[in-house]
């Protein structure tokens, strides 16, 4: 597995690969890899040619709230994970390689599509989204990779990114892959290791929330007794969530009713320290 640092030997790297005409495959990352990535790796290895993984934990994306300097960060581990799983490339860059000095452009979707889902606007607002599009635009531009894939579990950021692809006419195809979850239901994330065991429990609640607004679903009947029934359960583990909300899947406009379109049921809650989404697609 060839580990590359700058955007000059990434692409001398994949020179030869794209000459030939083989299929790249991209799988952003931020590292502190678990079972959720392990499926973005091996959809794209089943995909493509040449897998790329970037490893990089975006600065511009997290508010100045957020864990950016305590985000786990163990690349000697990431790395022999990803060659076990067959990774052929990795791009790990240091943030003065994806940002230098004077630093001025950035990408943003606009609409409904990032400034939605935001919780509480002091810790996370629509700026997120902003430099997710961009950090994965610059991927996008330095990997030049035939599809790109991403986790449902970040519903809205893969909803962002097909918008921004089909905007600025990238030609790139972008895959999205189903969550993986532990046992219990809660979705895999590298924001678990902040939790303790009670908390680790509790937030099993957000999965049992997600479950209990599929079982409350009714055709063609109001999205509130869905989220009343999601809400009740986060409730009995006392968490308050930070949004619960049902919006169309594909718009992210407000859903009143399950109309035969999917909806998207989505969640965001901390628990802890750890600030955890999940969501799920009813009806449609
Ligand atoms: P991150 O390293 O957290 O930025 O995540 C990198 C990619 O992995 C994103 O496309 C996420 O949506 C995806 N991902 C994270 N957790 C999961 C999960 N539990 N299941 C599937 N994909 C995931």
């Amino acid at each position: 597995m060839n580990v590359t640092r700058t955007k000059a030997e990434l692409r001398a790297a994949l020179a030869a690969p794209r000459r030939d005409g083989r299929l790249i495959g991209l799988v952003p990352t931020m590292g502190a890899l678990h079972g959720g990535h392990l499926s973005l790796l091996r959809a794209a290895r089943e995909r493509c040619d040449v897998v790329v993984m970037s490893l990089f934990v975006n600065p511009s994306q997290f508010g100045p709230h957020e864990d950016l300097a305590s985000y786990p960060r163990d690349e000697a581990r990431d790395l022999a994970v990803a060659e076990a799983e067959g990774v052929d490339l990795v791009y790990a860059p240091a943030v003065e390689e994806v940002y230098p000095e004077g630093f001025a452009t950035s990408v943003e979707v606009g609409g409904e599509l990032a400034s939605v889902l935001d919780g509480d606007r002091a810790r996370r607002g629509p700026e997120h989204f902003r430099g997710v599009a961009t950090v994965v635009a610059k991927l996008f531009n330095s990997v030049g990779p035939d599809a790109a894939f991403f986790g449902q579990k970040d519903a809205q950021q893969a909803l962002v990114i097909h918008r921004m692809v089909r905007d600025l006419d990238f030609p790139v195809e972008v895959v999205v892959v189903p969550t993986v979850r532990e046992q219990d239901g809660l979705a895999m994330s590298s924001r678990n290791a902040y939790l303790d065991a009670d908390e680790r429990q509790r937030a099993a609640a957000l999965p049992r929330a997600l479950r209990a607004a599929e079982s409350a679903a009714r055709p063609s009947g109001p999205t509130a007794p869905a989220l009343a029934a999601a809400r009740a359960e986060l409730e009995r583990a006392g968490i308050e969530p930070e949004y619960l909300e049902a919006r169309d899947a594909e718009t992210l406009a407000p859903a009143e009713s399950f109309n035969g379109r999917p909806v998207l049921v989505a969640v965001a809650a901390r628990v802890g320290r750890a600030r955890l989404i999940d969501n799920a697609v009813i009806g449609g």
